[in-house]
């Protein structure tokens, strides 16, 4: 392992591998989304610490799950919901998305979002809305005119 990890280009680090949003992309609904593994389980902390990249215009899946994500906007301007509410978020922001909390992230239509989340390695599965959750969350306006299902 290396001690360091030098940045090459603006958020791209050496000998890290651009990778797709989710193994799938036919599981979830995304759009315009990579993700780069900055520290994997190679330290045994237990926990992951990702780069994420949503291009301009582009969102995140829409779900939930029983882990949680502690995320810092690190690059453009966008918004997320986290349960019921529609954030703006802006570099060094930090969003904490509690267990079993419906959360979708969305980029400007200018520029790109990016922001490091990290997990736990041992996590469970994205769960994604089924037409009563959905039409739960549409029941909120901003909710409706915000998430991309
Ligand atoms: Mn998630």
């Amino acid at each position: 392992m290396n001690s360091i990890v030098r940045q090459r280009e603006p958020f791209r680090w050496d000998g890290v591998p651009l990778l797709a949003y989710k193994a799938d992309p036919a599981e979830a609904r995304f759009e315009g989304v990579t993700r780069q593994v900055l520290f994997g389980d190679a330290l045994e902390l237990g926990v992951e610490l990702r780069y994420f990249e949503v291009a301009a215009g582009g969102h995140t899946t829409l779900e939930q799950h029983e882990h949680v994500h502690a995320v810092m906007i690190v690059r453009g301007v966008g918004r997320c919901l986290v349960g019921d509410k529609v954030h703006e978020v802006a570099p060094h922001d930090l969003v904490s998305v509690p267990p079993h909390t419906w959360h979708q992230f969305r980029a400007s239509d200018h520029e790109p979002l990016g922001f490091l989340c990290l997990v736990r390695c041992d996590r469970d599965r994205p769960r994604r809305p089924d037409a009563g959750d959905l039409e739960r969350l549409r029941a909120d306006p901003a909710i409706a005119a915000f998430i991309r299902a």
